[in-house]
């Protein structure tokens, strides 16, 4: 959402390593853009849904050839992008791949985004939750992200020994050693994705027309990588919707294109296309193809590296049908269980992805985008 993802099954959400686009009402094998070359794969007809989704994806969804840029040209393009950005001082080399200090310019930008997104979404009448950057290990555990994304979580650790074990480390931290392995599990992990919190408020029954929330909050994936597009922590903000099948998909369905216009409106190139999230493992692989055929998740990609290059998501619209209504005991009006479904912007994502394309200098911006964005 910048980036990978909700959780288990296709409930996939925001991040979001490889997208691939499939065309739903033909049947030509499509173009794939995967943010990361070994992440991608090919859909087949044989993949697609039976049914065609809500959204009309025939006006909606990509028709962009596979892309034919080497990998050597995509290093160099990120590797290039990376160093712009900290040449300009947008960015803040913190020394570690993925992970960087913020600039005024940065910030600037991000906020306008962050109201942008916000002002277009008045009308949902959403109630404002905030949360902090780290999740219950319990409401963690319900999400099921540790079976879809192992490799992506992190805990948090801390030190909860005695003198003796306090001195064992700064023993072995005078010797140059590694010491976190004297720290314990503290019972929080860091939260993978801005919704999940949502879901453990509200297990029980749901008020009629159910919920309707602005969330915006820290989410953490443990991918480092020298591209800029890619952070280990990062920030999402999401609309989220609890209530009917009928009230989820509809959150999902009509703000797609509504969405697509609003990052046009910034100066950016979008295509809309069905999410490929980096499910673990085998059996991961099957998660992702289900992702793909149910067309549960679709990513607005943009080309920072080149038209043909693979694009890079910034932007998700996730319908996780019953999947946490049946996690967290949620259920409708009428005694249903709630789908639910989430909007969610990549704040720092969508900020690169302009830096990207109208340069260090935001008073330099086209006059449009920075009318779009109140800047
Ligand atoms: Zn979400």
């Amino acid at each position: 959402m910048t980036g990978p993802t909700d959780g288990v099954t296709p409930a996939a959400d925001d991040a979001t390593a490889a997208t691939a686009s499939v065309t739903a009402d033909t049947a030509a094998v499509v173009p794939v853009h995967a943010a990361d070359a070994d992440d991608s794969s090919t859909v087949t007809p044989a993949d697609l849904p039976a049914t065609a989704p809500a959204v009309d994806l025939g006006a909606l969804v990509s028709t962009l050839a596979e892309p034919t840029g080497s990998a050597d040209d995509l290093e160099a393009a990120r590797a290039t992008f990376r160093a712009r950005l900290l040449d300009d001082r947008v960015l803040v080399d913190l020394g570690r791949p993925g992970l960087y200090g913020r600039s005024r310019a940065f910030e600037r930008v991000m906020q306008a985004v962050r109201a942008t997104w916000t002002a277009a979404n008045a009308d949902l009448e959403p109630d404002l939750l905030r949360f902090p950057p780290v999740i219950t290990l319990p409401t963690f555990e319900q999400t099921d992200y540790i079976a879809s994304f192992p490799d992506l979580a992190a805990a948090v650790s801390s030190f909860r020994g005695g003198d003796r074990e306090h001195r064992e480390l700064l023993a072995a931290r005078a010797a140059g050693e590694r010491w976190e392995r004297f720290l314990e599990p503290a019972d929080v992990m860091l939260t993978p994705a801005a919704c999940h919190p949502v879901y453990a408020l509200l297990s029980g029954q749901l008020p009629e027309g159910g919920r309707m929330f602005d969330v915006d909050g820290d989410s953490f994936r443990h991918e480092p990588s020298l591209d800029p597009m890619r952070l280990q922590a990062f920030h999402m903000h999401e609309f989220v919707h609890v209530g009917t099948p009928a009230s989820a998909r509809s959150h999902r369905d009509s703000h797609v294109e509504p969405m697509a216009e609003l990052l046009r409106s910034f100066g950016l190139e979008i295509d809309v296309v069905p999410a490929n999230d980096p499910f673990f493992g085998r059996v991961g692989k099957i998660l992702a193809r289900n992702q793909v055929a149910q067309s549960l998740k679709f990513e607005f990609i943009t080309p920072v590296y080149g038209a043909d290059q693979p694009w890079t998501a910034i932007a998700s619209a996730n319908l996780h049908e019953d999947h946490f209504g049946l996690a967290f005991g949620i259920t409708t009006a009428d005694g249903g269980t709630a789908h639910s479904a989430c909007l969610a912007f990549g704040l720092e994502r969508i900020t690169l992805a302009l830096f990207g394309v109208h340069g260090s200098d935001v008073d330099a911006w086209p006059a449009e985008a920075r009318t779009a964005l109140s800047l």
